[in-house]
């Protein structure tokens, strides 16, 4: 087992992941028959987490 460009060729064949019809991210996993990324599949609402940060509008303004 090798890392690098060599070990790349196995990336070929069986997908896991599609592009998820919800968030369209490549996080729908075929299997598994849900997103990893918006919890499609899985739960009606959207995967979200308060832990998440880079969401915008979220940040807290200094009044002065
Ligand atoms: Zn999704």
């Amino acid at each position: 087992m090798t890392k690098g460009t060599p070990s790349q060729g196995k990336k070929s064949g069986k997908k896991n992941f599609i592009r998820c019809r919800r968030c369209g991210k490549p996080a729908y996993h075929v299997r598994k028959k849900k997103c990893s990324a918006c919890g499609f599949g899985k739960t009606p609402r959207m995967r979200k987490y308060s832990w998440q940060k880079k969401t915008k509008k979220t940040y807290t303004t200094k009044l002065r």
